[in-house]
C-alpha cells in the first residue's frame, strides 16, 4: 500500500498525515510520526479525513442551469459560458459589478490564482473570503500593534509558556492539537486561566476558569492592564525601547479600575487582580484567542486590547510567549497570505501602494480602489450593484450571518458560478456548477495557524470530470487573455513566492514533511516560527487605547436570551465534508440548542424536546441539550446544520475597522414546539 504524506483537510492545527492509497483509492488515514507539530497524532477528524472522498454524493461533471434544474455540461461549455456572461456583465456595468470569494479550503495557490483573476481578469478588487466571518479583526489589531497579524509564535512554543491565558477558544473542541500544547505547558507547572462564557472541556481543565459576560471583553481586558501598571507590573524596559503610544494607553485604561468594570464583565475585582498579577509576573505568559474574540461588533478593539497587555508585559518575541489567534479552516491564513482580501495583493501589500508592483509583474493595469468586504459584497448584490459573482469552495447560504438576505442576495445576482466538491445550498442557487478537485486529489500547500506553509500531495485521481481549481482558474484566466503558463501548481508558487516577500524563499523542494514557517525571505532562509525577536517589522509595537463599547444587540423582554454559535468537535464548519462522513454524523446527526437546566426548568424544557428558537431575523426548530457549561440566560448553537442554519437568527452588524459581522451575540427567545 503507498502512503502519501499530506497535510489534514480539516482544521488551522494542519496536521501531517498519510493517505493509504491501494489500487488508486485512499482507503485509509494513519498519522505523520514525524510531523513536528502534530507528532504522530490527528483528532477524530484527522482519522477520518478520507471517508468523503468517494461519496456518491461527489460532483463529477460541470453543471449548467437550465430554468430552474441544473444540467451536465461539458468543461468546454461551462467555461465559455462562465466567461461569456461574466464578460458581458463587464462590459455592461463595469468591473465592480462582479466579485469573487475564494476559499480557506482551498490550497494557497488556487487562492492566488483566484485573486488575480478578480484583479487581472474582471479589474474589480472585491475579492475577500471567510476569514471576514473568523479572524479580520485579527488582521487589522495585530496588523495595526505589531505589523503583522498573524500568530506571533509556533504552536510548539506554546508548549514552554509558564502561563497561558486562553479566551474565547474552545480548543480541544476546535483546535485539539494546540490544546494538547496547552496542556503539556500546564503538566509542566504552568498555570492555565480560562476566561469565556462557556464553561468549556479546557475550563474545566484549567488552574483558574472565569466566567465572562458575552460581549464585555475590552472592560476585563483594559481592567487587567489597569492592575499592571498600577501595581508597577509593566515591563518598562520592553516598552520604552520597544514600543510606542503606552502614556495614551495609560491614560484610558485608568478609568478601567477591577470595581468600575465588575458589573459589566461579570468577573469580581479580586479575579481580575488576580489573573492580571499571574499573567504579567510570569517569565513567559501566552494568550491564545479564536471566534469568542473576534466576531464581535468589537472584535478588532478586542484584539488590540490583547495586543496591549503583551506589549505592557514584554511577552512577545520569545518562547512561551506573545499572541495565538486560531484559525479555524486548515488555509484561511494561507488565503489571506495569497492576498485574496479586497485591500491587500499576496503578502500584505497594500492595494494602494503595490499597484504598479503588480501591474509590472502580470503586464497590465489593475484596479485602484480597494474592493467591498465579503458581507458589503453580500449587501450590494442584494442592492443590484453587484450583478456577477465567483464562488469558489464557499457555502456562503450556510456560513453568513442572516441568512434569509443573503440568500435574497444570491437570488438577485444575473450570473453565479460556484465551484465546489459536493452539491451545496449556494451551489443550488448557482447559473454555472464547477466540479473541483478535493486535498487529497490535488497538489498545493496549506499555511496553517503557525504561519506553517506545508505541502498538500495528491493520493488519487478527482472523481468523473473534476479538475484541480489551479487549472480552472488558469483556463478562466486564458479566456480573459491573461498569459498564462503553468504547467503543475508548484510553478504558480514559484509565482507567489517572487511576489510576496514573506514566502519568498519557499519552493516545493524545500518543504518537505516539516514544511516552513513564513516569513521566509530567500532560498537558504530557514523560516521564522517566532515573529517579533529583535524589531517589529514596522519599527515599534504600537499600543492602541480602545474603549468598552456595549454589543450591537441585548436581550430584552421580547428576547430574553443571547444566543452564541460555534462548532462542534465533530463536524467543520457547514458540514459539507464530515457530515458526508458515517462515524462524524453518527455521533452528532443533527443540531442542538445547549440550554442552562435552570432556564429550560422555568421553560419546561427537557432533554432532547424540540424547541424553536427566534430572533428579530428568523427562527430555526432544533433539540433541547441540557447543560451546565452553558450559564443561565445565553444558548449555543453550532452552525453547521442547514436543517437549522444558526446563521438564520444572526445579525449582520459589523465591527466598523475589520468588517467582521457579530455572530456571537444574537437576541432570541426560545419555547418547547409542543407548547
Ligand atoms: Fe485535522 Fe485539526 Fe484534527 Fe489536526 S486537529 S487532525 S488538523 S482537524
Amino acid at each position: 500500500m503507498e502512503k502519501i504524506h499530506t497535510t489534514c483537510v480539516y482544521c488551522g492545527c494542519g496536521c501531517g498525515l498519510f493517505l493509504h492509497v491501494e489500487d488508486g483509492q485512499v482507503v485509509g488515514v494513519s498519522p505523520s510520526p514525524s510531523h513536528p507539530m502534530s507528532r504522530g497524532r490527528l483528532c477524530i477528524k484527522g482519522w477520518l479525513a478520507h471517508e468523503f472522498l468517494r461519496h456518491p454524493d461527489r460532483l463529477r461533471t460541470p453543471l449548467i442551469r437550465e430554468g430552474d434544474r441544473l444540467r451536465k455540461a461539458t468543461w468546454k461549455e461551462a467555461l465559455n459560458l462562465t466567461h461569456q456572461r461574466l464578460s458581458d456583465l463587464l462590459d455592461s456595468h463595469g468591473p465592480d459589478s462582479l466579485a469573487v470569494l475564494t476559499s480557506a479550503k482551498g490550497t494557497n495557490e488556487e487562492n492566488y490564482l483566484w485573486m488575480k483573476f478578480a484583479r487581472a481578469a474582471l479589474g474589480t478588487n472585491n475579492v475577500d473570503h471567510a476569514a471576514r466571518l473568523c479572524h479580520a479583526p485579527t488582521l487589522a489589531g495585530l496588523g495595526q500593534a505589531f505589523g503583522s497579524g498573524s500568530m506571533t509564535n509556533s504552536i510548539e512554543s506554546l508548549g514552554q509558556a509558564d502561563v497561558i491565558l486562553v479566551t474565547g477558544s474552545n480548543t480541544t473542541e476546535q483546535h485539539p492539537l494546540v490544546a494538547s500544547y496547552i496542556l503539556e505547558a500546564q503538566a509542566r507547572g504552568g498555570t492555565l486561566m480560562v476566561l469565556d462564557p462557556r464553561r468549556t472541556q479546557l475550563a474545566g481543565l484549567a488552574d483558574i476558569y472565569v466566567p465572562t459576560l458575552p460581549g464585555s471583553d475590552v472592560a476585563w481586558i483594559n481592567a487587567i492592564l489597569n492592575v499592571i501598571i498600577a501595581e508597577g507590573l509593566v515591563d518598562r524596559e520592553f516598552v520604552d525601547a520597544r514600543t510606542e503610544g503606552f502614556e495614551q494607553v495609560r491614560e484610558v485604561v485608568s478609568r478601567y479600575t477591577p470595581e468600575a468594570v465588575q458589573e459589566i464583565c461579570g468577573i469580581p475585582a479580586q479575579r481580575l487582580r488576580e489573573i492580571a498579577r499571574i499573567y504579567a509576573e510570569a517569565e513567559r505568559s501566552a494568550i491564545v484567542y479564536a471566534m469568542g474574540i473576534t466576531q464581535h461588533v468589537t472584535g478588532t478593539d478586542n484584539v488590540q486590547a490583547l495586543a496591549n497587555l503583551a506589549l505592557a508585559t514584554g511577552n512577545l518575541g520569545r518562547p512561551g510567549t506573545g499572541i495565538c489567534p486560531l484559525r479555524g479552516h486548515q488555509n484561511v491564513q494561507g488565503a489571506c497570505d495569497m492576498g485574496a482580501l479586497p485591500d491587500f495583493y499576496c503578502g500584505y501589500q497594500r492595494v494602494l501602494l503595490a499597484r504598479e508592483k503588480f501591474e509590472k509583474a502580470w503586464g497590465l493595469s489593475l484596479p485602484e480602489k480597494p474592493g467591498l468586504t465579503a458581507v458589503e459584497l453580500m449587501a450590494a448584490a442584494r442592492e443590484g450593484r453587484i450583478r456577477g459573482m465567483v464562488i469558489s469552495g464557499e457555502n456562503p447560504m450556510v456560513s453568513y450571518p442572516d441568512r434569509e438576505r443573503i440568500k435574497e442576495a444570491l437570488e438577485a445576482l444575473e450570473f453565479l458560478v460556484a465551484t465546489d466538491i459536493f452539491p451545496t445550498e449556494t451551489t443550488a442557487l448557482a447559473d454555472v456548477v464547477l466540479p473541483v478537485a478535493s486535498f487529497a486529489e490535488k497538489d498545493g500547500t496549506f499555511t496553517s495557524t503557525e504561519r506553517r506553509v506545508q505541502r498538500v500531495r495528491k493520493a488519487t485521481d478527482p472523481p468523473g470530470e473534476a479538475l484541480t481549481e489551479w487549472q480552472v482558474t488558469a483556463e478562466l484566466l486564458s479566456r480573459f487573455g491573461i498569459e498564462t503558463c503553468y504547467q503543475s501548481a508548484s510553478e504558480v508558487m514559484e509565482e507567489i513566492a517572487a511576489l510576496a516577500p514573506q514566502y519568498g524563499g519557499i519552493s516545493y523542494d524545500r518543504l518537505g514533511i516539516e514544511g516552513l514557517h513564513w516569513p521566509c525571505p530567500d532560498v537558504n532562509h530557514p523560516g521564522t516560527p517566532i515573529l517579533h525577536g529583535q524589531a517589529f517589522s514596522i519599527g515599534r509595537g504600537r499600543f492602541r487605547a480602545v474603549d468598552y463599547r456595549p454589543p450591537h444587540e441585548a436581550p430584552d423582554q421580547e428576547y430574553p436570551f443571547l444566543l452564541s454559535t460555534g462548532r462542534s468537535l465533530y463536524h467543520f464548519h457547514t458540514g459539507t465534508m464530515t457530515r458526508r462522513v458515517p462515524l462524524l454524523d453518527r455521533e452528532v446527526p443533527g443540531p442542538s440548542v445547549e440550554i442552562n437546566p435552570a432556564d429550560a426548568r422555568n421553560l419546561g424544557i427537557r432533554e432532547a424536546n424540540r424547541v424553536t428558537l427566534e430572533s428579530r431575523r428568523g427562527r430555526v426548530s432544533a433539540r433541547a441539550h441540557l447543560t451546565e457549561g452553558i450559564p443561565p440566560g445565553m444558548l449555543f448553537m453550532a452552525f453547521h446544520f442547514q436543517e437549522a442554519p444558526a446563521n438564520q437568527l444572526t445579525a449582520s452588524a459589523l465591527d466598523p475597522l475589520s468588517k467582521m459581522p457579530g455572530l456571537k451575540i444574537s437576541a432570541v427567545r426560545i419555547r418547547r414546539d409542543d407548547q
